[in-house]
């Protein structure tokens, strides 16, 4: 009945001091409950919207405290009527005095999130539960605002949200790092006169997969747009177990007409101080926490990297100072190798303690589009290094010259058949353009502090590991 002049608040609300003197509404999820001697029971209520939880007094005087609220335990979904009022307790503006209290669902003992800290390998377990506790609500907090701001940096910069497939016939990065879609009956597959599957005869009539990155289609749109981004799912059957691969994740993928290698640096520099000021800025408690539990220098780094330049470093450089560092690592370090994970941690967490740009990496090691330097041995190639991460975006400016591009086609072993259209864009109005790749999940993991990637997506997928 009070419900008719209670407002309908959001736990978050309620927490404001402007709620104080309101009657309200609130929904959610106990947290814990514990009884006072003297006729009250305190109700800290979680409806997800916030980090901190509210403090709900419901005093024996409510008709149902015997039968309802002695009986509250944690997980159990509630909803309350009350008056908010200035808490006398530090550390919250506000608390409820209840009038009403009604229970939605119990939750048995067995409820496997009890008040105690749980491990993040146990809580993988129960993913779909994971939601409800401090570290993956605020996870998820952290996930939304991140991709909120990565929107609007792109948008205030004229760049276009655009939609590439997931689905692709076009192998870039190999097909042993792809995930093949086929309705094919596997049992039963249709077969050429040479006893091989036929493909020909398959859903799409040729052999499909999963994209690896939107960038090829991106490049189309982007020398029509101008300036655009995608921000989607990203597959890769890499068979590599470690803590910054999935073999689902999502990838932010600007490209920009008219973009040299160094507006691209910016770009991309620009992006990230964005994401760490913004997650600062808008996510003060969830960031406490993780600040408090997980990396204790976690909003000192950021806030030292929102202030200082990148460094920025060729890769013939970086060679020079591995080789000369003294340091023994696992891969020697010879001009020429692609740059192992314990090298590029070694440049961005030892030597520069900063975020690193390298560019300009041999020839040899990159994909066919990326732009040709005059001395003919290296491209155009970038990638930003992070502490604790390692590489956190990879790009590059793309070749534009077509004869070259079909020559980095063959090195590669590439089909050109089926890149023709890619090709186009070089016949018809070349125009330098450039573009990168950023992780988001490994950005989540950089400004959270959680060491495994399989912590910052809701539900992981990694080999051997398809849950949920
Ligand atoms: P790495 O060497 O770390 O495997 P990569 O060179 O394969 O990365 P790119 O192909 O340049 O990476 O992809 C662009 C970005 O996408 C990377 O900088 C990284 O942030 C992210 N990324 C790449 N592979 C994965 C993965 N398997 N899981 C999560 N993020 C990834
Ligand atoms: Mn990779």
């Amino acid at each position: 009945m009070t419900e008719s002049i209670a407002e309908r608040l959001s736990v978050a609300d309620a927490r404001k001091a402007d709620a104080i003197g309101k009657t309200v509404l609130l929904k959610g999820w106990v947290r814990t409950r514990r009884d006072s001697k003297v006729g009250f029971s305190f109700i800290e209520l979680n409806d997800g919207s916030s980090f901190g939880n509210i403090q709900v007094l419901a005093s024996k005087s409510l008709n149902n405290y015997d039968s309802v609220v002695k009986n509250l335990n944690t997980g159990c979904s509630i909803r309350v009527v009350g008056l908010v009022k200035e808490s006398p307790g530090a550390g919250q503006a506000t608390e409820v005095e209840a009038t009403e209290i009604e229970l939605y669902g119990a939750a048995p003992s067995s409820y496997p999130l009890q008040k105690k800290r749980h491990s993040l390998e146990f809580l993988r377990t129960i993913a779909h539960l994971r939601s409800r506790t401090n570290t993956f609500g605020a996870v998820e907090r952290i996930r939304n605002r991140v991709s909120f701001s990565i929107h609007q940096y792109f948008q205030e910069r004229g760049f276009f949200y655009v939609h590439t497939p997931l689905i692709t016939a076009s192998d870039c990065e190999g097909a042993g790092q792809m995930f093949r879609v086929s309705t094919i009956d596997p049992s039963n597959p249709p077969r050429n006169e040479q006893g091989e599957i036929d493909y020909s005869q398959d859903f799409f009539g040729k052999p499909t997969y999963l994209t690896v990155s939107g960038q090829l289609e991106g490049e189309t749109f982007a020398c029509g747009l101008g300036k655009i981004y995608t921000f989607g799912p990203t597959f890769r059957a890499e068979n590599s177990n470690t803590t910054r691969h999935l073999a689902e994740f999502w990838m932010i993928e600007p490209e920009a007409a008219f973009y040299e290698l160094e507006d691209n640096m910016e770009l991309a520099e620009g992006l990230l101080k964005r994401i760490f000021s913004d997650v600062l800025e808008f996510c003060p408690e969830e960031m406490a926490f993780f600040n408090k539990q997980f990396d204790t220098t976690l909003t000192e780094t950021l806030q030292h990297i929102i202030q200082s330049d990148f460094v920025r470093l060729t890769y013939t450089e970086a060679v020079d100072i591995l080789k000369t560092s003294g340091n023994s690592f696992e891969y020697k370090v010879e001009w020429g190798i692609d740059l192992q994970s314990e090298h590029e941690r070694y440049l961005t967490e030892e030597h520069f303690k900063k975020p690193v740009i390298l560019y300009n990496y041999p020839r040899s090691i990159k994909p066919f589009y990326m732009r040709v330097n005059e001395d003919g041995k290296t491209v155009r190639a970038m990638d930003v290094l992070v502490p604790k991460i390692g590489e956190i975006i990879g790009g590059s400016e793309r070749e534009t010259d077509l004869e070259t591009l079909q020559i980095r086609m063959d090195e590669q072993g590439l089909e050109k058949a089926n890149y023709s259209w890619y090709e186009d864009l070089r016949r018809y109005g070349t125009v330098p353009h450039s573009g990168f790749g950023l992780g988001f999940e490994r950005v989540i993991q950089f400004v959270t502090g959680i060491a495994n990637i399989r912590d910052v997506i809701p539900f992981p997928r990694t080999p051997g590991s398809c849950e949920f």
